[in-house]
């Protein structure tokens, strides 16, 4: 077939699927399947800060020259009360933290305002990351009736989170919900005549108001009611994996629980392979009917004559072996006798062979007697 035609029909075969339904209809098919809930996104997805707003004028991420890992908390804490008397003298004062524990599987959110001494707290949905959970406390800070009702129009909200980074961003990848609701709030409050500023300090320094938020924080993680925040999309894609998963994990171990697959089946299993190769080769053959017993070497040309080689006159077939061949006698009995116990006499090739439609007992119970017959007259070594 010419490559051209190839290609053109299977367009076709995808184009068929040109009815289906849209790709918003199907996700929203798939997430109630899974209980997934969406709370509808309202916000545009494309930041209000128009190209001529700087917005590194509202945040700040230097807190001191030449801070390193051992930088002394005694110098960080001199350096942030310094900074907190100079340059945010007449400032409000918000700190903020957001915490998650990976054990309890926990997000939290707090924030501290120092002059009134007041802590809010709350607990977030599980999946919330935790620099959602800071850009939320931020958020709340920016939308305090403490910020917007007051006559002291200078704010500052202290954060030791690297969130302020995304806050800069103008373009985020992720986030972008809360990320432009700060944004568009912080142009609220600037319309407004207010001057916000959001001031990046280290964590755990002993920074007096940075450790009650601290604190806050990790206390909301034991918070009963969970507080529902829109859900970014990259998490509610995260959570559609999770449970798509789940859902395929739980199928799968109910349908090989069910179906009685050999893996969890503990039920003695006759037909599969026993330890001993040479017998399995051997009932192999009996069933197949490809035994190198002398009927069939016979047939096929490469036996002069058919004859068993213990009695001469019989023909030597599966049948005359197993049932009838003088030779096996007392092994015969022994199996016969065997069998009796399970009310079985007289059986044919096949019965002793396959166990027939007997229940799976008796048949693990026939061939494992048909298996003692054939090692001990060593009928494996001529078949
Ligand atoms: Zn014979």
């Amino acid at each position: 077939m010419p490559i051209k035609k190839l290609l053109n029909d299977s367009i076709e075969e995808c184009n068929q699927n040109i009815n289906k339904e849209n790709l918003v209809n199907r996700v929203m098919k798939t997430c109630s399947e899974l209980k997934i809930t969406i709370i509808t996104n309202v916000t545009s997805n494309i930041t209000q800060i128009p190209p001529w707003f700087n917005i590194y004028q509202n945040t700040e991420t230097n807190f001191m020259q030449n801070l390193t890992k051992d930088t002394s908390e005694e110098i960080i804490r001199i350096q942030f009360n310094m900074m907190d008397k100079t340059i945010y003298k007449d400032h409000k004062k918000i700190f903020t933290d957001g915490s998650k524990t990976e054990e309890a599987n926990s997000t939290s959110a707090a924030i501290f305002i120092k002059d009134k001494n007041i802590t809010t707290m709350w607990k977030l949905p599980k999946e919330t990351q935790v620099i959602e959970a800071e850009l939320f406390a931020i958020k709340e800070a920016l939308t305090h009736s403490y910020i917007t009702n007051n006559k002291i129009k200078n704010s500052v909200i202290y954060t030791d989170s690297k969130s302020v980074h995304s806050i800069q961003n103008t373009n985020p990848k992720k986030y972008k919900n809360i990320i432009f609701e700060i944004h568009s709030i912080i142009l609220s409050l600037m319309e407004n005549k207010h001057k916000i500023m959001i001031q990046w300090i280290p964590a755990h320094k002993n920074i007096k108001g940075n450790e009650i938020a601290d604190l806050a924080a990790k206390t909301a993680h034991n918070i009963n009611e969970t507080f529902n925040i829109t859900k970014d999309i990259s998490n509610v894609i995260k959570e559609i994996k999770n449970k798509s998963l789940k859902n395929w994990e739980e199928y799968l171990t109910n349908a090989l629980n069910t179906k009685n697959y050999y893996l969890k089946n503990t039920s003695p299993q006759p037909w599969t392979r026993s330890k001993n190769r040479k017998l399995d080769t051997c009932i192999t053959r009996i069933k197949t009917k490809h035994t190198r017993l002398k009927h069939h070497l016979h047939r096929i040309k490469i036996e002069t004559d058919p004859f068993c080689r213990w009695c001469l006159n019989q023909e030597e077939t599966v049948e005359h072996i197993f049932l009838h061949c003088p030779r096996f006698n007392s092994n015969r009995v022994v199996l016969l006798e065997a069998l009796k116990k399970i009310k079985i006499s007289n059986p044919n090739v096949k019965q002793l062979i396959t166990g027939e439609d007997l229940p799976e007992d008796q048949k693990y119970y026939i061939l494992r007697h048909t298996k003692i017959f054939l090692l001990k007259t060593k009928i494996i070594d001529i078949i």
